[in-house]
């Protein structure tokens, strides 16, 4: 499959859907193609908005007829490496969204994001397995496998989706389910983007009551003792608890609220669901770890949860590398402290150990190939990519990446991986086992490999190496008003 710097045929594309159709010359594209993380800029040779699955399924017949590669993009949250030619389709147009109260049941569109479910949920009293911020796609995050905040009490969130409709690489609407296509029902929880585009999916929701969470922020300075007792607390914690514990080294800019502006914190996070009193009391070890800058746990609405990471609800331009590690052990903290800890000078913006474990180890479901299960811990870098540090960046998590090996599991969780840097770093999020699979049922279902962006198993390896997103300045993101640029 070659990349197709001219085409022909745009106006039998636009005649087979109702969709709009943009070439790079029109002046919606750039919007069209804009993701969430700025520092990618994707070149496609044509990008389509889908209206619905028939019109997804029109345009891959349409590329398919011309062999051309095919990418989907929801919000562009999970854009790490760049598109490049092809025929980008964007679902944010595939707005349906339907909450069945009794059954405690949602289905949703591919372009909906968390935030719309998290809301009409609420409503009901119920919610979903959202993650760290309800801004990310339900769709794209949960084919990753989905690592929502309570994770440790319900699993991930792919472990209960009750159906996906997809559209594979000839154009055929297939519905998934544990009991119709029951080996791609495997093959998505976890498979991502690699077997075609899903177009909805139904999935259970959960009763949203007894909810305590928030964040205890500590001075960066506190960094070895609160690393200390977070090492010492978490084994303690029931399945109702999840936890999380990030180094951020927070800019100087307005959109980071004083007394935390500038400062090098120690950000403790923390959910739980059941007993509140009993929330607050499995809290006290942390709480008096260290003195804190700000405490802001208590009891909370499901809706509210985006305020116990805070993640930036506005597109910023960011490198990121995960990792998932079997412990965290003295030799890990030391590690981290020394990459990360006090008197440290790191372009690294977040450097996060979050629990797993609980009922993230099995399936609630039967097998699937999400990664992770087998892992103690996440761990996760988020660097801003601009000069002039975008250039350090990938040597800083190498390093760090290197340091951590001994501690590390093998295996990555795909949602949270960050830019892959080679062919085989593109298949590390599953196991020996997985990859097989999904190489077996990818070899059946897109044989000219049409999905070839992003994190798909099976590709031959590049002549060049893997290009790293371009640089962009930071100040001409904020000038240019970066929510300006992906809400247009
Ligand atoms: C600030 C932030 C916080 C995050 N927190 C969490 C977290 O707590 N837990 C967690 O699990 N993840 C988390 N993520 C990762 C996030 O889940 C992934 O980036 C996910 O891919 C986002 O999906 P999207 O559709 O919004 O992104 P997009 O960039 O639009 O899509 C990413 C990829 O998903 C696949 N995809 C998307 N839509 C479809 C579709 N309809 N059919 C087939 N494939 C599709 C494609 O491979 C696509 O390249 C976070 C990301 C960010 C930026």
């Amino acid at each position: 499959m070659q990349s197709h710097a001219s085409f022909s045929g745009i106006s039998e594309l636009q005649l087979s859907v109702r969709g709009p159709v943009f070439t790079p010359a029109d002046p919606g594209f750039q919007s069209e193609i804009s993701a969430f993380n700025l520092s990618t800029q994707h070149q496609p040779d044509l990008a389509f908005g889908a209206l619905d699955a028939e019109d997804v399924s029109a345009a891959i017949r349409w590329a398919a007829e011309r062999e051309m590669p095919v990418a989907v993009q929801s919000t562009g949250h999970g854009a790490t490496n760049a598109i490049e030619g092809g025929l980008l389709i964007s679902t944010r147009r595939m707005l349906e969204l339907s909450i069945d109260p009794l059954e405690k049941t949602a289905r949703v569109g591919a372009g909906v994001r968390w935030k719309a479910v998290v809301e009409l949920a609420a409503t009901f009293g119920l919610m979903g397995l959202c993650g760290s911020t309800s801004d990310v796609g339900v769709v794209g995050y949960t084919l990753g496998g989905g690592l929502p905040i309570l994770g440790r009490k319900y699993g991930f969130a792919s472990d209960h989706v009750i159906a996906f409709e997809l559209v594979t690489a000839d154009g055929t609407q297939k519905r998934v389910t544990k009991d119709e296509n029951p080996d791609l029902f495997f093959l998505l929880r976890g498979g991502k983007g690699n077997l075609g585009i899903v177009t909805a999916m139904e999935f259970h929701l959960f009763p949203a009551a007894d909810l305590y969470a928030g964040g205890v922020y500590f001075d960066g300075g506190h960094a070895p003792e609160v690393l200390r007792a977070f090492r010492e607390w978490v084994p303690s914690l029931p399945v109702e608890a999840s936890a999380s514990l990030a180094f951020l080294r927070l800019p100087d800019m307005e959109m980071i609220p004083e007394p935390l502006r500038g400062k090098f914190v120690i950000h403790l996070r923390y959910a739980y669901q059941g007993d509140l009193a009993a929330a607050a009391e499995l809290l006290e070890p942390m709480r008096r770890s260290a003195p804190f800058m700000m405490d802001a746990t208590g009891p909370l609405e499901a809706s509210q949860f985006d305020t116990i990471h805070q993640d930036p609800d506005q597109p910023v331009p960011v490198r990121e590398r995960g990792l998932l590690l079997d412990r965290l052990d003295e030799e890990a903290s030391e590690v981290i402290l020394r990459h990360f800890g006090p008197g440290v000078e790191s372009p690294v913006l977040l450097a996060e150990v979050r629990l797993l474990g609980g009922a993230l180890a099995k399936s609630a479901q039967g097998e699937d190939i999400v990664g992770g299960r087998d892992a103690a811990f996440s761990f996760y870098m988020v660097a801003i990519a601009a000069p002039p540090v975008v250039e350090l960046l990938p040597a800083v998590f190498d390093s760090v990446h290197t340091d951590l090996r001994p501690a590390a599991n093998r295996g990555t969780f795909v949602n949270l991986h960050g830019h892959f840097v080679d062919a085989e770093d593109r298949e590390r999020p599953w196991g020996p086992s997985a990859r097989e699979r999904l190489k077996k049922a990818k070899a059946e279902l897109d044989p000219k490999n049409m999905f070839s962006f992003g994190q798909v198993v099976g590709l031959p390896a590049p002549e060049q190496p893997v290009v790293m997103n371009q640089a962009v300045l930071l100040e001409d993101v904020v000038t240019a008003g970066g929510d300006a640029v992906l809400n247009s």
